[in-house]
Order: C-alpha cells, then structure tokens, then sequence
C-alpha cells in the first residue's frame, strides 16, 4: 500500500485499515447471528441516502451546477447525507480538477497517468490516491465556488455528520431493543444496527462510489457524441452494471461527454429523482443532455 510519511494520511490509512477489519467483524457475525430486520431497514434508508447525498448533492449540484436547489433544508439534508461518506470541500475540488485535467498528472486519480504513457493501476484509482497529499493546480484550490455556504457548512460538522453514520443506527437498534430485552436489548440491537446499517453499509457504499474512479475509467465503453465517429474521449468508460449500483454515476463515460448535465446515461436511478423535485418547484434550472432536447 502506498502510505506517505505525512501525519494526515497516515491516519486516513488508519482508518482505512480499522473500518476493513471491523467490515471482516461483521460479515463474521453476519454469518453466525444474521441480521435483524430493522438493520436491514436502517441500511436501505442510509444507502440510499448516502448515494444520492454524493451523486445528487456533491456531483451534480454542487460540482457541476447541473441544477439549482432552492430549498434549503432538501438541499442541506442531501448535502449530510454526502458528509456521511466523503468531506464536501475535498470531493467537490478533486472532483473539478478530475475534469479539468483527465488523465494527466494533475489528475488525481486517473489509473493512467501519464495518458498512454504509463499505468497507475486499479488500487491506486480505487483508494490508494487517498493516502497521498495532492494538491490541485491554483485555479481550483483557489477556486472562489469552494467557499459556498454549504460546502463550508459540510466542512464544519464533517466529524459529526460522519460519525451520525454509526451512532443513529446504534441508538435507533438501541432503543428498539430496549423495549424487547431491557439494557442487555439495548447493546445487542444496537450493535446489530452498528455493524450493518453503520459498518458494512459504508464500507460498501464507499467501494462502489471508488470504483467509479477505477472500473469507471476501465471497464465498459467510450461514450461518443452522436454523428461523431472520430471523436476521441479520455479514458472515462459508460458501464450499466456500475450505474445500476451508483445511481447512474456509472455512466461515467456519458458524463465526461456532457458533464453539466443533470441526466447521466440512459440508466439513471437520480433521474427519476431529479424529476420528482423539479415537478415539486425545488429544482430549478435543470441542464439536460443534448439528446434529450427535442428539436422542433
Ligand atoms: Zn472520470
Ligand atoms: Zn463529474
């Protein structure tokens, strides 16, 4: 593993390292005890959640402006669910840089770099850029839209909001075991919870959205523009599997096609989403792919 001297990254390598062996824990007692039910609602409540808070708030929203949330409280509570996973700020600026520069050494986690020139690998992609400081060219370190309210109120609770991830479900297993066998109910649900709606659902949801940076510029095809046989992309790919799993960011060679659109792909479990608020009137201004528009 590619593990600096820093003090900062080798904590991140940690905790890495701690939330996988508490994932091994728990698929262990997954195997022996099962899960109760309540978990399993937990887990779906805080998967979806935490997708659609990264792709829908963070993606979309926040990094490439492919709509305008006018309510605040959908969009702070999209914009927890992200914090759950990833720190607001930090994804939303390697995100641009991502884009800005796909594929070169200013990427900051392309597996290839340079492009065509050499092979950083599916580890490095996937995680292991994690652990190394990067520091994007000034225009987007300095970049003026990083100091929007929200991602600086994301930035401030981070520790909290990521924590909430265990401690909600924990509480929740709690205090529904409380009722059913007393102070012994209230550990051995709690830690039910814990373990699957906390430990497993976030070492699962963390994966799939790393592989978009991996298998999402690895495995599956180029996207081309339309009557356009020659045109060559980077080395982003489009791979329904992956966009099953991700709430359509697995489309992601789409995306790197027409990336301020609020639609990514055909198969887009946000689209659906998007659409319901917009109906609503709290998305507004929602940017469609060129071949949605209908020309008449
Ligand atoms: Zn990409
Ligand atoms: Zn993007």
């Amino acid at each position: 593993m590619h593990i600096s001297k820093r003090p900062a990254d080798r904590i991140m390598a940690s905790l890495q390292i701690i939330l996988h062996a508490v994932f091994i824990a728990a698929i262990i007692y997954w195997y022996y005890f099962g899960f109760h039910t309540l978990s399993w609602v937990l887990a779906g409540i805080f998967t979806i959640g935490g997708g659609l808070g990264v792709t829908l708030a963070y993606h979309r929203m926040l990094t490439h402006k492919s709509f305008i949330c006018t309510n605040i409280y959908v969009r702070r509570t999209l914009i927890y669910f992200g914090g759950l996973l990833q720190n607001a700020p930090s994804w939303v600026r390697n995100h641009m840089a991502h884009h800005a520069y796909t594929d070169t050494r200013h990427d900051p986690h392309s597996p290839y770099w340079p492009y065509n020139g050499g092979f950083k690998g599916f580890w490095w992609s996937h995680m292991f850029w994690l652990n190394r400081k990067y520091l994007p060219p000034s225009r987007i370190l300095y970049n003026p839209e990083l100091n929007d309210r929200d991602i600086q109120w994301e930035h401030r609770w981070h520790k909290v909001f990521v924590a909430s991830g265990f401690l909600i479900p924990f509480l929740i297993g709690g205090l529904y075991g409380l009722t059913v066998n007393g102070v012994q109910g209230f550990f051995l649900y709690g830690l039910d919870s814990f373990l699957l709606a906390g430990i497993i659902r976030t070492t699962a949801s963390l994966h799939i959205t790393f592989s978009i940076n991996s298998f999402g510029h690895m495995l599956g095809w180029k996207a081309r523009k339309h009557n356009d046989p020659f045109f060559i992309q980077d080395s982003s790919r489009t791979n329904p599997a992956l966009a099953a799993l991700s709430f359509g960011e697995g489309n992601h060679g789409d995306h790197h096609l027409y990336e301020r659109s609020a639609r990514i792909g055909l198969l887009d479990f946000s689209w659906p989403v998007i659409l319901l608020f917009e109906r609503m009137g709290i998305f507004i201004n929602v940017k469609r792919p060129p071949w949605m528009i209908v020309r008449k």
